[in-house]
């Protein structure tokens, strides 16, 4: 935990966006995501110690925005996430978010954090987690369907961590395409920008998902998919929203984060409620088999749990010393005598 001088306890480290602009540049994005990766990985190692419930959506007929709890006992932490696929049009982002970290014991929050860019950051890093146990060995290629505020971290999530040399660009706007390509420029990884969903899958071992649409969606179709693929879709993340033909999800192995959140969002509310799903964190601790051979079709059914957020806030308040890109917030009313909150508001008249 991060240690602050004892006369500033009662004031809580605040990460802006700023903040977090200049942790990700200080530390350089690919092996932020990385890091964040290992922060997840040791947290789905321990699962079982987690605090674990759906997370609370309040929908509308524009989006949706949800409280994402849970705590290890020790430490409580929450995200505040909307989801609006119309943002775009209107020049707001489709997702923005922020968190808190708070101590169990005493219930004080010890960190409050912009989550808009730690979300593309956790996001991209859990992807990278699953498919380091279920993409096809050495995979190099990735078709990239949906260009939009995620595109980017996805990218070079799976350049760092698993290896791929090769993006394949697809978006329905143009623009969203060329602005990927212009981002990931220097990063070393082979750009191909392309004019249908069908050319993007052509050749991939790996692809990735990432469109915003409040539908159920095809953006791919049963014959785009073949033997051995490793599908890792993000943007089915609400009931009512999903990217994958249903003949799709009834080829693959299906992995999940946490079960009865992902039935309720994700690719699979399309399917029977016993339809056998495998849960990540099991695969990761051994307990169950993730690929097994070289022409089974896995998915990573991805909706986004309240444990990666847990995971990098972690990471995030691990930085605040060695980066000191933090301002300290006067959040907390601490009178010196605990019962004279009255009095504390009187001496300050
Ligand atoms: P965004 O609005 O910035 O980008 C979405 C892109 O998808 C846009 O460029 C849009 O033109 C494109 N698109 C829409 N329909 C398409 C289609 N049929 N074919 C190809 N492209 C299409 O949104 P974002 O912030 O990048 O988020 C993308 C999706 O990921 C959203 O649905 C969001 O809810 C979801 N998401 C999931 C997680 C998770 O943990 N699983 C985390 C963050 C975001």
């Amino acid at each position: 935990m991060t240690t602050l001088a004892p006369s500033k306890l009662a004031m809580v480290p605040f990460v802006s966006v700023e903040h977090m602009m200049k942790i990700v540049n200080t530390i350089g994005p690919a092996k932020m995501i990385a890091e964040i990766a290992a922060y997840i990985e040791a947290d789905f190692l321990r699962w079982e110690q987690f605090d674990k419930t759906p997370r609370v959506a309040a929908h509308s007929d524009e989006g949706v925005i949800e409280l994402m709890p849970t705590s290890d006992g020790e430490t409580y932490g929450f995200k505040y996430v909307n989801g609006h696929p119309a943002n775009m049009a209107r020049g707001f982002q489709t997702v923005t978010a922020f968190g808190v970290l708070a101590r169990v014991d005493n219930g004080y929050p010890v960190l409050l954090s912009e989550m808009t860019v730690l979300t593309a950051l956790r996001t991209a890093a859990t992807s990278a987690v699953a498919a380091k146990y279920l993409a096809p060995k050495g995979a190099t290629t990735m078709a990239m369907i949906g260009n939009g505020a995620q595109c980017e971290f996805q990218a070079l999530a799976f350049q760092e961590v698993i290896g791929i040399d090769t993006v394949r660009l697809y978006d329905i706007d143009p623009d969203a395409t060329a602005k990927a390509a212009r981002n990931l420029e220097s990063t070393g990884l082979q750009i191909v920008t392309c004019g249908s969903a069908q050319e993007a899958v052509t050749g991939a071992e790996i692809i990735t998902t990432c469109t915003a649409d409040k539908q159920y969606a095809t953006i791919l179709t049963d014959n785009m998919v073949g033997a051995g693929q490793h599908i890792n879709a993000i943007g089915g993340d609400c009931p009512g929203k999903t990217e994958l033909h249903r003949d799709i999800l009834l080829r693959s192995d299906i992995f999940v984060e946490y079960p009865p959140q992902t039935r309720i969002e994700g690719e699979i509310q399309q399917l029977d409620d016993d339809h056998p799903v495998t849960e990540l964190w099991k695969v990761i601790a051994g307990k169950a088999e993730g690929r097994r051979d070289a022409s089974q079709i896995t998915l990573f059914d991805s909706v986004g749990f309240a444990t990666e957020d847990f995971s990098a806030l972690r990471y995030v308040r691990d930085q605040l010393e060695d980066t000191g890109h933090f301002t300290l917030l006067d959040m907390l009313a601490d009178p010196d005598d605990p019962r004279d909150l009255f009095g504390m508001v009187k001496r300050a008249s």
